[in-house]
């Protein structure tokens, strides 16, 4: 009997490390019946303006927890070609996917269509080919790019270069292209948080991205940031590329940057409501003070604010859950109570400009 638990011990051991080898990070528990996909769709490497090889991006996403990445490389601006001609546009992709081959990552073509605003930069993801992309002007690229049936998005529509004060805004050729359906998406982050590029999002119906456009090496650039790249989660009905791809372009996103999420209120809600557990509640024997233990399962701290119509005995009504732990907070009911509608709104879950995402839970007492 010894032996066996011995070997069963044994068993066990070598498939927690053969899980480990292979597992990625899981940042948040995936809502019923959804996976919650993250992935980085704005790259560059030695074959644009970037200052590292394609395998090395390979390396940085798995090492990071990431499920998906699109190399996106300028098509036009070629900074190293005096080293590197690049005649392929397809070619740092070609490497980083053979690279990425049997690893637990999925790599897609992409290309970031370069122009000064208006347009801007643009990029493609989810093409056939990025050779076909590169014309004089960047609105038949674009075109080319809906005729790969490519996802489409804007990028850094606050990027000083072309908005000096730093405040995203669309010009009509962007109207006119999100009209006709040929831009899908929007960076909300790219190096910072736009939140007018929020609004934009919104009121246009745009797929919200947050993405790292990262240049060198990805643990450096991002030490300060929280000490991870801005990362968008898909909401995906499967963990296929079809079923990922079918996400993006039906907006179900969620972006992690620094300690905030952002998207839209559908998207943020069945997050929470998996990461958010509370227990039923109790009172403390003789008293009308109700325990409440909160667990936060993700891997951000949540910053709650108590709404409900009670104070709290030791708290304020500000107070932050620490990522992957819990909190009790004991709340004076006034009377002895069956249940308590707990209300908050989560302070670092933004739906838009000073909106900030609302919770509630009704519990009952044992
Ligand atoms: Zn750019
Ligand atoms: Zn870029």
């Amino acid at each position: 009997m010894k032996k066996l638990i011995l070997l069963l011990g044994c068993f066990i051991l070598f498939l927690s490390f053969n899980l480990s080898l292979f597992s990625q990070e899981n940042f948040f528990k995936n809502p019923k019946n959804t996976f919650l996909i993250s992935t980085d769709l704005h790259i560059h490497t030695v074959f644009s303006d970037g200052f590292v090889w394609p395998d090395l991006r390979v390396d940085e996403a798995l090492r990071e927890g990431l499920d998906l990445i699109s190399i996106t490389d300028h098509l036009e601006y070629q900074p190293h070609k005096g080293d590197i001609l690049n005649p392929d546009k397809n070619r740092s992709f070609e490497i980083a996917n053979k690279f990425a081959q049997g690893k637990e990552l999925n790599v897609v073509l992409g290309a970031e269509i370069t122009r000064s605003m208006p347009p801007g930069h643009l990029n493609a993801v989810f093409i056939t080919d990025a050779n076909l992309l590169l014309h004089k002007d960047s609105i038949s690229g674009i075109i080319e790019a809906n005729k790969q049936n490519a996802f489409v998005f804007i990028n850094h529509p606050n990027w000083w270069p072309g908005r000096p004060s730093g405040i995203a805004r669309l010009e009509p050729i962007h109207e006119e292209l999100i009209k006709k359906k040929f831009i899908h998406g929007i960076e909300v982050v790219n190096v910072g948080l736009s939140l007018e590029a929020l609004e934009i999002a919104i009121e246009n119906n745009l797929t919200i991205l947050g993405t790292s456009d990262v240049h060198g090496i990805a643990t450096w650039e991002f030490e300060q940031y929280g000490g991870h790249r801005p990362i968008t989660f898909v909401l995906s009905k499967g963990n296929d590329l079809t079923s990922i791809k079918n996400g993006l372009f039906e907006g179900k996103t969620m972006v992690w940057y620094k300690d905030l999420i952002i998207g839209k209120q559908e998207n943020l809600l069945p997050v929470i409501d998996s990461n958010l557990e509370f227990s039923q509640p109790i009172y403390i024997e003789n008293t009308k003070i109700a325990l409440v233990n909160l667990s936060n399962l993700s891997s951000i701290p949540l910053i709650l604010n108590y709404n409900g119509e009670f104070t709290l005995h030791e708290d304020d009504k500000i107070f932050i859950i620490p990522p992957r732990g819990s909190k009790e907070i004991k709340i004076k009911t006034i009377e002895l109570l069956k249940k308590i509608n707990m209300n908050f709104e989560i302070f670092n879950a933004i739906i838009g400009k000073d909106q900030y995402l609302k919770f509630s839970k009704t519990l009952n007492f044992q």
